[in-house]
């Protein structure tokens, strides 16, 4: 058997042409199926759903194989788990593509404050992330970790700046924000347990090569 992890949303819809190019079928739709398990057309195939900063962790356990993650995910697990085991990563998918910004309220003045030396309040989910970016620019930073709807913090006061996943910009300037900088550029890899690919040599090899004939070139 091999499982393959994913996260419903963009990264599942993403990797679906991927998975048609190696001869995988997902039969049932994770928007309308609880089920946590998901066949394939290809009875050794298995997908499992798992939420998206889950997938290093899955993967580099062995609870499945393969995974699809963003980059953001993947550096952050690294960076929260420096002892794990090394996930393979054989393939850049060039899917669910986006960027890490440091975003603040359209009146607040970014630059001026970084110039001055203060201390900025800056809430994120991304902690390891946020401290290197900082850290490397000599701007001393208080970092509030949060789990989700970032936007509010700069709004409600409870932080100078966000640290947050940017695609269209929508979401940022719905809720009166401006990207005052670009710390990296995101898209989704896969990530491949050593031990499996050791031990299912072939089959998940068959699995990256369809995979690399997949990807779209920008
Ligand atoms: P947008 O409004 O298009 O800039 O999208 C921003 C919102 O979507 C933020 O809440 C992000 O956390 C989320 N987002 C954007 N791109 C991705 C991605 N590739 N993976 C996961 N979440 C994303």
């Amino acid at each position: 058997m091999i499982t393959l992890a994913l996260s419903k949303g963009r990264i599942f819809e993403e990797t679906l042409p991927l998975l048609a190019a190696a001869g995988i079928e997902v039969l049932e739709d994770p928007e309308k199926s609880r089920k946590l398990i998901l066949p394939t057309s290809r009875p050794e195939v298995r997908v499992v759903l798992v939420r998206a900063s889950d997938v290093p962790t899955y993967v580099e356990y062995g609870g499945a194989d393969l995974g699809v993650t963003g980059l953001d995910t993947l550096l952050e697990h690294n960076m929260e788990h420096p002892g794990g085991a090394s996930l393979v990563q054989p393939l850049d998918l060039r899917i669910a593509k986006c960027r890490v910004s440091v975003a603040v309220r359209s009146d607040f003045d970014y630059a001026h404050a970084v110039r001055q030396g203060s201390r900025l309040k800056v809430a994120t989910k991304y902690v390891g992330i946020a401290r290197e970016f900082f850290a490397t620019k000599g701007v001393h930073v208080d970092l509030i970790k949060l789990y989700g709807s970032m936007e509010l913090a700069p709004l409600t006061g409870l932080a100078d700046a966000i640290v947050d996943l940017v695609s269209t910009g929508n979401t940022l300037k719905a809720n009166h924000l401006v990207e005052v900088e670009r710390i990296m550029d995101i898209s989704s890899r896969l990530v491949v347990n050593p031990a499996a690919l050791k031990l299912k040599r072939e089959p998940i090899r068959q699995i990256i090569d369809a995979f690399a004939s997949a990807i779209r070139p920008d």
